[in-house]
């Protein structure tokens, strides 16, 4: 198979996968259950969404992995088992992927701050992510998105942990919000460029921007991005628009075609990965590739 990367290069625009935690709730993952223990307790429920997004048109399966790190995964007492859930992991999105689909492994911020702002060293977090990265990449990952963060530090360490420890082609996405000066940036502080130069020199391969305040947010980010970096590759997953609160619950309302009709000008801005992040689904992912096949 052609490298992810070769493909890039040679002018393909990719999609992505939709959201994952909406999908396992609908299956029936509790509120307070771990979604990533569905890898092992519910393998068949996990690999039927992976399944709907290729179907959908998706060049690209993320994995159920986002809360695999030990930090995250010992909040449900399953610190101990960070190997078996993440290869588990990988291995179900490479079932279903096959050979022409590439496995992109999902790993998430670890919630906890390095010193000084929180009490964990650069140490604990390198081993943490170590960890994880060794076991998506036993599981068959092709590569590992560091996404929704906000932290510089904590994704140049989880970089150098992949690199350091795998063959993982590395992806670094982070997540910003509007400012009242009409930029962007993370609730760390940290705007696009700062973060794309980081990204870079850490030696991430590609490097992009999921979740946020929707897609016409991420044209402008992209945009950013792509002047800051114009060598590298970029990843764009957005929401599903704004996030609304109704009864008490965070939902996002644009349709599929709404989100569609803001995918040529995220392209244009300089994507060359489109997926989505909270709210989108395979109705989204079909509505995106069948605009990239009008192109
Ligand atoms: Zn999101």
């Amino acid at each position: 198979m052609i490298s992810l990367l070769d493909r890039i290069k040679n002018g393909e625009v990719l999609v992505c996968d939709g959201a994952m935690g909406t999908l396992l709730q609908d299956k029936g993952l509790k509120p307070g259950e771990c979604p990533e223990l569905w890898c092992v307790d519910h393998p068949e429920k996990t690999k039927e969404i992976h399944q709907q997004y290729r179907d959908a048109g998706s060049n690209i399966v993320e994995t159920n992995s986002f809360g695999g790190t030990s930090y995250k995964l010992k909040h449900f007492g399953l610190g101990d088992r960070v190997s078996e859930i993440n290869t588990a992991a990988s291995t179900i999105a490479r079932e279903i992927a096959k050979d022409d689909q590439y496995v992109l492994a999902s790993a998430g911020p670890t919630g906890q701050f390095m010193t000084p702002l929180g009490t964990e060293t650069e140490e604990d977090f390198y081993n943490a992510f170590k960890e994880q990265c060794i076991a998506l990449e036993a599981g068959g990952a092709d590569a590992i998105i560091f996404e929704t963060m906000t932290a510089l530090e904590e994704l140049t360490v989880a970089i150098k942990a992949a690199k350091e420890n795998t063959k993982l082609i590395t992806v670094a996405s982070f997540t910003f919000d509007p400012q009242q000066n009409g930029g962007y940036a993370t609730m760390m502080g940290i705007n696009p460029t700062t973060f794309a130069e980081a990204a870079v020199s850490a030696g991430a391969d590609i490097i992009g921007s999921n979740c946020g305040l929707g897609p016409d947010h991420m044209i402008k980010i992209v945009k950013q991005l792509k002047e800051d970096a114009p060598n590298t590759p970029i990843i764009a997953m957005p929401n599903a628009g704004m996030p609304v609160i109704e009864n008490g619950e965070t939902i996002f309302k644009e349709t599929p075609e709404q989100m569609a009709q803001k995918i040529s000008d995220i392209i244009d801005a300089g994507a060359n990965i489109i997926g989505g992040c909270c709210g989108t689904t395979p109705a989204h992912i079909a509505a995106i590739k069948s605009i990239l096949e009008e192109r």
